[in-house]
């Protein structure tokens, strides 16, 4: 008996043609799309690492992260100008404030931009400042916002739903394909399932990015930040999803220097620039060695 309502992996051809690395045949079996933002390549065979505030507070303050994250290896920045907060009376970002200070400060380094998008009504106005546009655990199922991100022209950052199982994730993806835009990337950023909030924020699902390399040839990415919660569990989950297959890493970063503020949204997980150096580190030893492989396997 087959119970109407239940969708498994079996059911990805049907649920997102565009994406599935089963429908689009011809493509090399370990084959990842190559999304490009500015001259930073998802899916090629370096990871990329994009690093900076949870939110952006200041012009200085993320210039200030923005040049550390950039000297320890990174190569893209985030920084959120719009926030999804728990409580309406908890800091909401700086708004178009906030995208105004993004783009000086991509002047200012060359660091491409992802920031994120909640309301479809803003689409169109991020696109204008930011490189990318990142869309929230909280909004992946948010169709009417999914349509105006695959027609806004610029790649897209789309973030697994907290909840969300690999078929509606991909499904979202979908959404964004149907409009006609490809330049797609994936993010896992921890789920919630039991102990979640115990010891960790939430709970980091490797797992999941062999079966999204399994099912779909758009690059995935890990941030370890909102999976983990905690500082000190950072380094070890970013080494983790690189050993997964991971293309890259969104990771949240605050300068630690004397007199440095704390951050006023998600301080407990923000790295130092030395941690973010460790891994960059880590990735590019991982990457030699990979390529080593395979240019002794051919
Ligand atoms: C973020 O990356 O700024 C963020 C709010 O993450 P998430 O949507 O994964 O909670
Ligand atoms: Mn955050």
């Amino acid at each position: 008996m087959s119970i109407a309502g239940n969708v498994g992996l079996q059911d990805l051809p049907r649920i997102c043609p565009l994406i599935s690395r089963r429908v689009q045949t011809g493509l090399d079996s370990d084959h990842t799309r190559n999304v490009l933002v500015g001259n930073v390549r998802f899916g090629g065979v370096r990871p990329v690492v994009i690093a900076g505030p949870c939110a952006v507070e200041s012009f200085e303050q993320t210039l200030a992260v923005a040049r550390a994250v950039k000297a320890a290896g990174a190569e893209m920045l985030r920084g959120g100008a719009f926030k999804p907060r728990t409580s309406p009376h908890d800091f909401q970002g700086l708004g178009v404030e906030g995208l105004r200070i993004l783009r000086e400060v991509r002047e200012e380094t060359g660091l491409p931009v992802v920031t994120e998008v909640m309301d479809p009504r803003l689409v169109e106005t991020i696109a204008q400042y930011a490189d990318m546009l990142q869309i929230g655990s909280r909004n992946m199922q948010n169709y009417p916002l999914l349509v105006e991100a695959g027609k806004c022209g610029k790649p897209v950052l789309l973030k697994r739903g907290m909840a969300a199982s690999l078929c509606e994730w991909l499904g979202a993806a979908e959404y964004v394909a149907k409009e006609g835009n490809m330049d797609i990337v994936l993010c896992e950023r921890g789920i919630k399932a039991f102990p979640a909030g115990e010891y960790s924020r939430n709970v980091l699902d490797l797992g999941v990015v062999p079966a999204v390399k399994a099912e779909t040839f758009l690059p995935v990415i890990v941030d370890p930040s909102h999976a983990t919660g905690v500082s000190l569990m950072v380094e070890s989950a970013s080494c983790g999803a690189i050993e997964f297959g991971a293309d890259g890493l969104l990771i949240e970063v605050a300068c630690d220097h004397p007199g440095a503020a704390r951050p006023r949204c998600d301080a407990a997980q923000a790295i130092s620039p030395a941690t973010l150096q460790n891994i960059v580190s880590f990735i590019e030893t991982r990457t030699e060695m990979r390529m080593l492989r395979k240019a002794h396997a051919v």
